[in-house]
């Protein structure tokens, strides 16, 4: 009579732990485009900043936090891995876009 409650408990804490890994996961397409060909933040609905900034050289590996892992895709148009400066480590010249609600929202999460 125990394994259906073990059963039960393995699936409740199964379930628990999904609810809680994905609520903070963005799962839909991150942007969307408009009629007039602007494109925005699925999650803020904001229309995207386009920028120039830096990436990374290859051969170079930056480990983030498990805080970071955990918001980053609930803000999935932060892009805050490129540089606004030139860098030793980010020196590959790129444009690119970005949601400054995305980046707030991201910062805010990150220092609490
Ligand atoms: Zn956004």
């Amino acid at each position: 009579m125990k394994a259906p409650h073990l059963l039960l408990g393995i699936l409740a804490f199964t379930f628990l732990c999904c609810s809680c890994a994905s609520q903070h996961i963005f799962k839909g397409k991150p942007t969307y485009t408009d009629s007039n060909g602007e494109t925005y933040c699925s999650v803020h609905s904001r229309k995207l900043i386009s920028a120039r900034g830096y990436s990374q050289s290859s051969g170079v590996c930056i480990l983030p936090t498990e805080k970071y892992l955990k918001w980053a895709s609930a803000f999935p148009n932060h892009n805050t891995e490129i540089a606004n400066e030139k860098s030793e480590l980010y020196d590959i010249p790129i444009k690119f876009r970005y949601c400054e609600a995305c980046r707030q929202d991201l910062a805010e999460k990150l220092a609490h």
